[in-house]
């Protein structure tokens, strides 16, 4: 049995939209019942427009901690009082806390895969060639973070180059525009786009192609994935196929749920008790 919500129950909470399906809750939850903590994580869907107006209400309500998604991020960081140099640099906000009286807005995505590639894998971005392919929201964050935490090469491959180009810039100056060609020379290989949730149609009705020529990857290599559903995608099958180390993004949303639940709670994140709360919650979606 949970703790029982009585009238000094703080109230963090994540909005977005679509967000139903998120397993934010599910991790939170769990974080708070694992170091029984009096809070309570819920979810509002808030439509594409209204996040200034949900910063306010959190402000207004006195909610203790924010975790914001799509499509909200860049109105959250324009909302707040004042913001982490991650979160200014990316121009993004995904978790917003209490500074005195005043909202800070951080961007804990980046930190969020360093840690998890640390933690959960042994693996330290210092020194290595690193390809992410994305650079929408979260290729930028890990652009960022990798570039932050001494990678040797930081190369964004995407479809579009004007991102790739804003993306690289984000990683310092180890950031530069690849090509598809640098993911055969790399250490550690990053999928930052949806190519492998399945939800991307192609006109013809081809299937959904891999975000990279899979024939590149070899032993020696880490592959992540930051999708987490489906926890195999097709790139991690034929990364592990071709003897490289396959991770997908499960890791990554632990992880930066972690910075939200120290920064709104003091406590330190029980990590295990979110990750089994989130594998358990997959295996139930998977049905
Ligand atoms: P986003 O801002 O929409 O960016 C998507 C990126 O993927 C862009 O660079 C886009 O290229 C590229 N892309 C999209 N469709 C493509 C296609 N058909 N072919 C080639 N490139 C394509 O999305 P995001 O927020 O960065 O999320 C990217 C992925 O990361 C998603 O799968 C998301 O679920 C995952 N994610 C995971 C975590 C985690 O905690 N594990 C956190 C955040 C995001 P263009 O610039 O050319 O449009």
């Amino acid at each position: 049995m949970g703790r029982a919500v009585t009238g000094s129950t703080r109230l963090a909470a994540l909005i977005g939209s679509p967000v139903r399906h998120s397993l934010s809750p599910t991790i939170l939850n769990a974080a708070f019942a694992a170091v029984d903590a009096d809070w309570v994580f819920l979810v509002f869907d808030i439509p594409a427009g209204r996040g200034a107006h949900a910063i306010a209400a959190v402000r207004e309500l006195g909610i203790g901690g924010l975790s914001v998604t799509m499509p909200h991020k860049a109105a959250a960081h324009d909302a707040v009082d004042e913001r982490t140099p991650v979160a200014a640099a990316l121009g993004a906000v995904n978790c917003v806390c209490w500074r005195g009286d005043r909202l800070l807005g951080d961007n804990t995505d980046g930190v969020g895969f360093v840690d998890a590639l640390r933690a959960d894998e042994g693996i330290d971005p210092a020194g290595l060639r690193c390809v992410v392919v994305g650079a929408g929201g979260a290729g930028r964050a890990v652009a960022l973070a990798l570039g932050d935490a001494g990678a040797a090469d930081v190369a964004i491959v995407n479809r579009s180059p004007e991102p790739a180009a804003r993306a690289a810039i984000l990683a310092g100056e180890r950031g530069r525009v690849g090509s598809p060609a640098d993911v055969g020379g790399a250490d550690l290989v990053v999928n930052a786009t949806p190519l492998g949730m399945g939800v991307v149609t192609t006109a013809d009705g081809t299937p959904e192609p891999l975000p990279l020529d899979p024939a590149a990857l070899h032993p020696g290599q880490v592959v992540v994935d930051l999708i987490y559903d489906p926890a195999t995608t097709p790139l991690l099958a034929a990364a592990r196929d071709q003897g490289a180390v396959a991770v997908n993004g499960l890791g990554m949303l632990i992880h930066q749920a972690a910075h939200g639940f120290r920064r709104w709670t003091g406590e330190d994140p029980p990590l295990e008790a979110m990750s089994a709360a989130a594998v358990a919650q997959l295996t139930r979606l998977m049905g």
